[in-house]
């Protein structure tokens, strides 16, 4: 909240074009929402005349939330214990859908279940579809989809990862997701 902030002026832009690695990404989100004027200002500034958004790479689509609930207690669960599952939607560009479910096995170890899902368009897209979990720019985990489109990444640490699908034709990069 200092008036002297030491956050400059390029790392809001490497912050805003997606240049920076997750935990810096990650500490410059949490220094914004502390409230800093001048790096706030300087954000919706730069997010004013960020009005020619870059050209995507060839076909690579980021997936947008669509829908979240917040970490709740499952009542199915048959083992007694604790378990916690969240449930979020992504949508990339009205093509695809990706529905995840992460449940928490043990505090700090969670199972991501989830399915890839074509609009209008067959299974054949998805099949052989590579799920991919990112963290500080590297590929942590990593599994394809069955016939159906699901997926499942067991006992994934937890943190913040991209998560990125990656079909025959496309990629789909989900930015920041905490598991
Ligand atoms: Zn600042």
């Amino acid at each position: 909240m200092s008036a002297q902030c030491e956050v400059g002026l390029a790392q809001i832009v490497q912050f805003l074009t997606g240049q920076m690695g997750l935990s810096q990404q990650e500490q410059l989100q949490k220094h914004l929402d502390s409230g800093c004027e001048q790096c706030n200002e300087r954000l919706s500034t730069l997010t004013e005349f960020d009005d020619t958004p870059e050209e995507p790479q060839q076909d690579q689509l980021l997936a947008q939330p669509l829908f979240d609930t917040e970490l709740q207690p499952s009542p199915m669960n048959v083992r007694g214990q604790a378990t916690l599952i969240r449930r979020r939607l992504y949508e990339a560009e009205n093509r695809i859908c990706l529905d995840i479910e992460q449940v928490v096995i043990k505090p700090g170890l969670v199972t991501l279940q989830g399915q890839v899902l074509v609009r209008g368009g067959g299974m054949d897209e998805v099949v052989d579809a590579t799920v991919s979990l990112i963290n500080s720019d590297a590929v942590a985990r990593e599994t394809s989809v069955d016939e159906f489109g699901d997926f499942e990444i067991p006992d994934v640490p937890s943190a913040t990862y991209d998560l990125r699908v990656t079909t025959g034709n496309m990629e789909v990069i989900v930015r920041g997701i905490q598991i």
